[in-house]
C-alpha cells in the first residue's frame, strides 16, 4: 500500500459522545471511531481522549506526527485559556489544549462546532474554492465560523464569526428575544435556534407541542401556519445575515444545524437578506451571496477539527 499523505486527526467532542478521525489528504476516512462522553470526570475524559489518539495511531501508523484538532461544544475565554459554556460541564473552567497538549505530547488546536463547520466545508464541502466564507450553525445554539482563503480564521480574540451572543439588529424595536444563558439580552441566537424557532410555532398554535422535524414536514406539506411562522423566521434570519454582509460580504454562507434541514431555507433566504442590505432595491434585490446546505452534516464536527492546522509544506 502507497504511504497516506497528509493526515491529519480531529476530535469531534459532544455531550453524549467522542468521536475521533484520521482523515488522508484527499478527504477519506483512515480511521474513524466514537465513544461515550465521560460526563462527570475532568481526568477520565482526558484518559478516554488519550486512548482514542492511542487506537488511531496503532491503527494508522503513518498518523504518529499528524496534527490534531479538536471540536468542542463550547467556547474558550479568551483571558484564561479556559473552557466555558459547555454543554459537557466537566469541562468548564479548565484549560483543555494545555492539558491535551501535555498528554499528547504536541500542540492541538481547539476551536468551536460552527468553526469546525466551516473549516471542514471550506476544504472539500459546500464553500470549497471561496476566498471569504461564513458558517452558520443553527441548532440548539447559533454560533459562527469565518474562513479565509480556504483555511479557517480564529481572529485575534479568538471570537471571529462569533455571531450568535451578537444583540438582535431588531431596527424596529419589534422583535423581543429571551435572556440568553450568556447573561446578555435579545443575543440572536434567542432568536434564531431551533428552539426559538419551535416555540414560536408552539406559541402560534397555543398548545400544541410540535418539534422540529414535524414542523419540517407541515411546512413541506402546505400547512398555513407553519409557513407563517417559518416565513418570519427566514425574515429574521435575513436581517441578522445582512449584518455578516455588511462586515464580512462573503461569497459563500453555508448552513449547519438542525434548522439546516428546511429546504425551503434555501429558496426563500436570499431574497430575505437580500432586501435588508444596505444598497438593496425593494424592488430588485440583487444578492450574489451563495447561501447553501452544509456537505458534511454532523460529520462537519470531526472533518473540520482535522482541519484546523494548515497542511504542512509539500504534505
Ligand atoms: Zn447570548
Amino acid at each position: 500500500m502507497p504511504e497516506r499523505q497528509g493526515l491529519r486527526i480531529g476530535f469531534d467532542v459532544g455531550g453524549t459522545k467522542i468521536a475521533i478521525c484520521v482523515l488522508d489528504a484527499a478527504g477519506n476516512y483512515a480511521f474513524k471511531t466514537e465513544t461515550a462522553t465521560p460526563r462527570d470526570s475532568y481526568p477520565g475524559f482526558l484518559e478516554t481522549a488519550l486512548s482514542l489518539l492511542k487506537a488511531a495511531r496503532e491503527a494508522v501508523p503513518e498518523a504518529a506526527t499528524a496534527s490534531i484538532g479538536v471540536g468542542i461544544p463550547g467556547e474558550i475565554d479568551v483571558v484564561s485559556n479556559t473552557v466555558k459554556n459547555a454543554n459537557s460541564t466537566c469541562l468548564i473552567g479548565n484549560n483543555l489544549e494545555a492539558d491535551l497538549t501535555r498528554i499528547f505530547g504536541q500542540p492541538v488546536r481547539l476551536a468551536n462546532d460552527a468553526q469546525c463547520l466551516i473549516a471542514s466545508e471550506v476544504h472539500d464541502g459546500a464553500a470549497q474554492g471561496a476566498t471569504v466564507a461564513f458558517g452558520v450553525i443553527l441548532g440548539t445554539g447559533v454560533g459562527g465560523g469565518v474562513a479565509v482563503n480556504g483555511e479557517p480564521w480564529r481572529g485575534n480574540n479568538r471570537l471571529a464569526g462569533e455571531w450568535g451572543h451578537n444583540p438582535f439588529p431588531d431596527r424596529d424595536g419589534e422583535v423581543t428575544g429571551s435572556p440568553c444563558y450568556c447573561g446578555r439580552n435579545n443575543c440572536i441566537e434567542t432568536v434564531l435556534s431551533g428552539p426559538a424557532l419551535v416555540a414560536a410555532y408552539n406559541d402560534a398554535t397555543t398548545g400544541e407541542h410540535a418539534q422540529l422535524p414535524e414542523i419540517e414536514i407541515m411546512v413541506a406539506q402546505g400547512d398555513p401556519v407553519a409557513r407563517a411562522v417559518l416565513s418570519e423566521y427566514i425574515d429574521r434570519l435575513g436581517l441578522a445575515l445582512a449584518t455578516v454582509v455588511g462586515v464580512l460580504d462573503p461569497e459563500v454562507i453555508v448552513i449547519g444545524g438542525g434548522v439546516s434541514s428546511i429546504q425551503s431555507l434555501y429558496r426563500e433566504l436570499p431574497d430575505r437578506v437580500a432586501a435588508h442590505m444596505f444598497h438593496s432595491s425593494p424592488t430588485k434585490p440583487r444578492f450574489a451571496t451563495s447561501i447553501v446546505k452544509s456537505k458534511w452534516g454532523p460529520d462537519s464536527g470531526v472533518r473540520g477539527a482535522a482541519r484546523l492546522w494548515p497542511l504542512p509544506r509539500g504534505a
